[in-house]
């Protein structure tokens, strides 16, 4: 029978589940604290948003603002809100599964110009790394089905990739998590031995609690111990726009720079829904938001359950001492002692460059900044934020061989950063399924900062449920269905209520 999040005690309820208590390891999150200020929200920015490297790669595609007729439809079978992995991939699946339905796409501003265009192009499947917070909030069964599910849309995204030839820079290869100290070396072991202790799978793990070795592998001077594992890198934005394109040869409708403003019924009676949006109406059947962090501008019944929070990219060019036969030549989780986490991804099968991120120290501040100036909450016009940058120099400088005492000449170094919007979850995993008490209307969304080891199963989950297939048909974790009894839990919870699941 499927374990619901309803009822079981496990599963989120809020009498029995609160914060982890552990500050060390078991917390650590690529990009994700609680926000202190949940309620706000913001339809995405409309002008001055800072270009990601992927965006500013692709400046002369004509994808960044197509739209398939001059004019808005009026009507269609489905809109889907947004542009990013989930929308493109929702589009593609709602199309196999319907072939002779219209779908239109509405973007509101570039094509893919959202966290999916602008994320540090880490494809890493959680393997252990969580494991204790999730059992801890939803039950061992759950933990595990989550670590599984990520290494399945990890495998999905590659062999999309390869099966396709998809140009889109792909990597794949170990990635290494690298505790930086004794206590967070600790808390560590502990966490991968209950995993596996549990059943979980470890076989494709490869592990050293030797720090020499552990150095000698990682090439981090501090490491203390060493989790190797598969994972990707790619450029993001060029696969979107990959599956767009078949999307628009197979018939999808996409409208980039259309802001959709408003959901409501029909009231002219010529289908369920209406689209409100800045170049007119669209009455539609179905609704699909793929809008990630901004959903709650658009329903309010969101709010406080998906929250939007900036996040920096660091782009940075290695010295001489790091390129060539010497360039890194793995993705990394370098876990710090305060709960911290440096995420560097070395694009190792395309020019070399470093996309470095995480929820370091710099990255506090600049989250620290937003609580105090909640209308920066969807700004991802940042760039070149000085207080990342300098946590970012001061991590390499110290902990790779060679780059302190590299030279740095002009186009070498800490060339570049952007921010993005990431949809923070209220209980840290998405929301996949219908809207509580709006039929018609879906939704795949709050991907907690983590969202490209989650959409390539995510977003075909949603469409089996849409096509009235049972939840247990898509594989997915029970918890990241989006059920009535979940959205009251969290509506309340944000509104003082016992703390829920927060992970
Ligand atoms: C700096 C940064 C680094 C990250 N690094 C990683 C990483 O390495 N690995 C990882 O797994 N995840 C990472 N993430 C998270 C990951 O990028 C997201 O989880 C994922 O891209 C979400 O995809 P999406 O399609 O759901 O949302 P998005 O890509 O944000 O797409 C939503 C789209 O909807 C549009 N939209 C919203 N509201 C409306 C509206 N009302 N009308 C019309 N259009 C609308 C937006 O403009 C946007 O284009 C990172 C995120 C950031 C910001």
């Amino acid at each position: 029978m499927k374990e619901s999040a309803s009822s079981s005690p496990r599963t989120g309820s809020a009498a029995e589940v609160t914060l982890p208590d552990n500050p060390a390891v078991l917390n650590v999150d690529e990009h994700a604290p609680t926000p202190l200020s949940p309620g706000r929200t913001g339809f995405p920015k409309q002008s001055g948003q800072s270009l990601s490297y992927w965006l500013q790669q692709v400046r002369s595609d004509p994808l960044l603002d197509h739209r398939t007729t001059k004019q808005l439809p009026k009507e269609t079978d489905t809109v889907i809100i947004g542009s990013g992995i989930s929308g493109t991939l929702i589009a593609k699946h709602h199309l196999e599964t319907w072939p002779e339905k219209s779908v239109l796409v509405l973007e509101a501003r570039e094509f893919c110009s959202g966290a999916t265009g602008r994320n540090a192009g880490h494809c890493k499947p959680d393997q252990w790394r969580h494991f204790a917070k999730f059992e801890k909030a939803y039950g061992q069964k759950q933990a595990i089905k989550i670590m599984n599910n990520e290494a399945a849309t990890w495998r999905a995204l590659v062999a999309y990739v390869k099966e396709n030839h998809v140009d889109c820079d792909l990597w794949v290869g170990d990635t290494y998590d690298v505790p930086l100290d004794d206590d967070v070396a600790k808390v560590a072991k502990e966490c991968f031995e209950r995993y596996r202790d549990l059943g979980g799978r470890v076989e494709h793990i490869k592990v050293t609690h030797d720090p020499a070795e552990a150095v000698r592998i990682s090439r981090i001077k501090k490491a203390k111990a060493c989790y190797a594992w598969h994972a990707s890198t790619l450029q993001p934005w060029k696969l979107t726009a990959h599956i767009m394109r078949e999307n628009l040869k197979n018939g999808i409708h996409l409208q980039t720079y259309t802001l959709a403003k408003n959901v409501a019924e029909d009231s002219l009676g010529r289908r369920k829904w209406v689209v409100n949006t800045e170049r007119g109406d669209i009455a539609c059947d179905t609704v699909v938001y793929a809008t990630n962090a901004y959903s709650a501008a658009l329903e309010r019944s969101l709010k406080g359950v998906i929250t939007p929070k900036p996040h920096m990219c660091n782009k940075v060019v290695p010295p001489r001492a790091l390129s060539g036969s010497k360039a890194l030549q793995n993705s990394y989780g370098v876990l710090l002692p305060d709960g911290g986490l440096f995420s560097i991804n070395p694009r190792c099968t395309a020019d070399g460059v470093v996309m470095v991120g995480g929820s370091n120290p710099g990255q506090k501040q600049v989250d620290k900044w937003v609580e105090q100036h909640p209308e920066h909450c969807i700004d991802d016009g940042l760039a070149r934020v000085d207080t990342v940058t300098e946590c970012v120099r001061e991590f390499v400088e110290s902990n790779l061989e060679g780059w302190k005492e590299a030279e740095l000449g002009p186009g070498e170094g800490f060339d570049y950063s952007w921010s993005g919007i990431i949809g923070l979850s209220a209980d840290g995993v998405p929301f996949v399924g219908e809207l509580p008490g709006k039929p018609g209307q879906w939704i795949c969304a709050g991907h907690h900062g983590h969202g490209m080891a989650r959409i390539f199963t995510a977003a075909p989950g949603l469409v089996k449920v849409m096509n009235g297939e049972s939840w247990a048909a898509t594989g997915l974790p029970d918890v990241y269905e989006m059920t009535p009894e979940r959205l009251q839990r969290l509506q309340s919870a944000t509104e003082g209520a016992p703390k829920v699941a927060i992970v």
